[in-house]
This record gives structure tokens, C-alpha cells and sequence, in this order.
């Protein structure tokens, strides 16, 4: 296949819809997590569940960049921003995730602080270059896929000599987080959570491979299958993961082979290990504090390290009582099991993270109506 739409071809779908319907066994049931968000998307984008058999179940995982972020790190951003002469930048969503007493990034900026969106690193360079007299902060976030453009920043930063941009570094590591779901009480010793494989990530994957999978596939006996974002890959994937279940396989499998290899991208790695280092530990939304499940700059670019410029309050937050987003984000729960869900919470008016990104399972489920059959 060539073309965007040989990818969303409504008679390959049915027939593939008819496979998982005739492979899928009734007597038992198939619970497959789609750990990113662009999959989530899909999901409810193309009305992927309605195509499935009652015993195959979809579970959304915590691959949202913006749903992972917890409050503490918003109202560390916060912090920043509202510090003299410091113009904070970053992506549009990332400012609209309410922190502590509901005040996001867009809510700091009303009130007086110099908060801009960009749509890449090089924006916020060029911020840095074109505005001297001001400290320039980018609020970096996001998995695999967005921490090499933010490398190439921090050297490109470094070789222009800039002394007025650094990077508040939030972004985050996808096997540290799968890892964490598998052994969570609630997975291991509680069963509430029943997960039989995974769909790997797509984008994630072009950058890190699919070695890294080879080990839940191997400790933990979960097949994964890394699939594209298009709803024929999703059908497939599906479909492939049931196969393996069916004959007692845990492998990892590459769907999406158009796009990614085993090894990943050996030049964003390198890039990726010559400016950062592993955190001992960091705390997510949802997951609470994981070690080894972050990235921090690596000393001798300390200069462009925002967390070390300025003194931000370092807190943990709790999440707003009524949100279930930290549940939604272990697959605990789906967006229909919060009660604020499309009443107080919306994408105009989020309570949460996962109402603001379309990434996110509850902005998914607003968008694409999913709430309307069930309500
Ligand atoms: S609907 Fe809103 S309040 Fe409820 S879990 Fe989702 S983001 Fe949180």
C-alpha cells in the first residue's frame, strides 16, 4: 500500500474485523493495552471497538506525553514562567493542563507571565537568539519521539553560545513505563487488571526499535505488536495479537514494518546518550514515582538546565479529587467511569490532563462521541 487512504479502506477493515471474529476464541478473553496515545486516538477516531468481537477488549495505557505530566511539574513550568524576564515556551497543549489550584500555563500568562506556544525546538532557539536581555525557558516533555529534536537543540544552543535559553526537561521513557504497568499490585497479585499484550507504540518505536519490548515479552509472557497509527494497522495488530494468544506465543512483532526495524534510529540514540542521563527516579500522573523512567542533561550541558538555573518548588501534588485520570492512565478505569466526564470536564473546560490533549482517552472519548451510546 501507497497511499493514506489504502490504510483506512472500510472493505479491509470489515475483512479483517471478520478474522479477529473468527480467530478469537469465545471462551476466553483477549485484553490488549494500546500504550500510546496515538493509538487511543485511532481507536475511538474510527470506531475500532465496534468492530470487535465482545471477548476482545481494548485497554488505553499511559502513552499520553501531556496526561503523564503530574501537577507538580505544571506548577515547577508555573514557577518559571512567573520569574522577571523569563519568556517560557512550549507546545500548545502542554499550557493548557491545569496544575495546582486549576492554574495552567495560558491561565499564568493572563496574568501578566510571558508564556508562548512554539511548534519545535528551533522556534524556542530562534526565541532565544531574537530576545537577548531575556532567559528563555523550553518546556520540553514528551516520550522517545521528541527528546532527539530537543538534543539537537541543546547542541545547537551550545555551538551558538547562547547564554540565555535552557530546557526544562520532563521528557520520559516508554519501557520504564510498561515495565511499571506489569508490575503494579494491581496487575500482579489482584488481577483487576487483566492485561494478555500490548500494541506497541509507532512513532516511539522508529526511534527506539522493538529490542526493547524483547523483555516483557520474554519476563512477563506478553506478546506485543508495534503498529502503525492508521486504523488498518490497529485492525492487524489486533488481529496478530490474538493469533499469538491463541498459540500460547509471547513475541514481539513488527506491524509496522514501513516504519520501524528492530534497532530503531542509531543516530537519534547516539545523539540522545551524548546530552542526556537517566534520572534515578521520577514521578508520572497516574504511575506515581518510577525509577529510571526519565531523562536529565547530562553535566557538561548542565548550562542549558533550567532546573538548575532556577529554583522551582520541587512538589508533589495530589490530582483534583474527582478526576480518575491517574486510574484511566493504569487502565483502571475509562473515561465513562468519571463522573465529571462531559458534564464539569471538557476539552474547553478540562479538570485533567486527559481531556486536553487529543492524545488523551478522555478527549478521545469527547471527540469521537463515544459517551453518546452509553449515556
Ligand atoms: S473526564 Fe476529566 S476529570 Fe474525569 S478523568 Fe478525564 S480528565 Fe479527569
Amino acid at each position: 500500500m501507497k497511499y493514506i487512504d489504502e490504510f483506512r479502506d472500510p472493505a479491509l477493515a470489515r475483512t479483517l474485523a471478520a478474522a479477529i471474529a473468527a480467530e478469537a476464541r469465545p471462551e476466553r478473553r483477549y485484553h490488549l493495552m494500546e500504550f500510546c496515545g496515538g493509538h487511543t486516538h485511532a481507536i475511538s477516531r474510527y470506531g475500532i471497538p465496534d468492530l470487535l468481537p465482545a471477548t476482545v477488549k481494548m485497554i488505553h495505557g499511559p502513552g499520553c506525553p501531556v496526561c503523564v505530566l503530574p501537577i507538580g511539574r505544571i506548577d515547577d513550568a508555573v514557577s518559571i514562567a512567573r520569574q522577571p524576564g523569563v519568556i517560557l515556551c512550549s507546545y500548545g497543549d502542554v499550557l493548557r493542563v491545569p496544575g495546582s489550584d486549576r492554574l495552567s500555563l495560558l491561565k499564568a500568562k493572563a496574568e501578566g507571565a510571558d508564556v508562548r506556544m512554539v511548534y519545535s525546538t528551533t522556534d524556542a532557539l530562534r526565541l532565544a537568539e531574537e530576545h537577548p536581555d531575556r532567559q528563555v525557558v523550553f518546556f520540553a516533555i514528551g516520550f522517545e519521539t521528541t527528546t532527539p529534536p530537543t538534543a539537537v537543540a541543546i547542541r545547537a544552543a551550545k555551538a551558538k553560545g547562547l547564554q540565555n535559553f535552557s530546557i526544562f526537561c520532563n521528557h520520559v521513557l516508554t519501557p520504564a513505563a510498561i515495565q511499571n504497568i506489569l508490575e503494579s499490585p494491581e496487575v500482579r497479585e489482584l488481577g483487576t487488571v487483566p492485561l494478555d499484550g500490548f500494541i506497541g507504540p509507532a512513532h516511539v518505536s522508529t526511534v527506539i526499535g522493538s529490542r526493547p519490548y524483547e523483555f516483557f515479552a520474554e519476563e512477563y509472557r506478553k506478546p506485543v505488536v508495534v503498529a502503525g497509527f492508521e486504523p488498518l494497522d490497529v485492525m492487524q495488530a489486533i488481529l496478530m495479537l490474538v493469533r499469538q494468544l491463541n498459540e500460547g506465543r509471547s513475541d514481539v512483532e513488527n506491524q509496522f514494518s514501513r516504519a520501524v526495524s528492530r534497532d530503531g534510529n542509531l543516530k537519534a540514540q547516539a545523539l540522545v546518550a551524548e546530552v542526556f542521563e537517566l534520572r534515578p527516579s521520577f514521578e508520572w500522573r497516574g504511575l506515581g514515582v518510577v525509577p529510571y523512567s526519565a531523562l536529565r542533561i547530562k553535566a557538561p550541558y548542565a548550562e542549558f538546565d533550567a532546573e538548575r538555573r532556577f529554583a522551582v518548588p520541587g512538589r508533589s501534588v495530589a490530582d483534583h479529587k474527582g478526576c480518575a485520570c491517574g486510574a484511566i492512565l493504569r487502565g483502571l478505569k475509562r473515561p465513562l467511569d468519571c463522573k465529571l466526564f462531559a458534564t464539569v470536564c471538557t476539552p474547553e473546560n478540562p479538570m485533567g490532563s486527559c481531556m486536553v490533549s487529543a492524545e488523551g482517552a478522555c478527549a478521545a472519548y469527547y471527540s469521537y462521541g463515544r459517551f453518546r451510546d452509553v449515556a
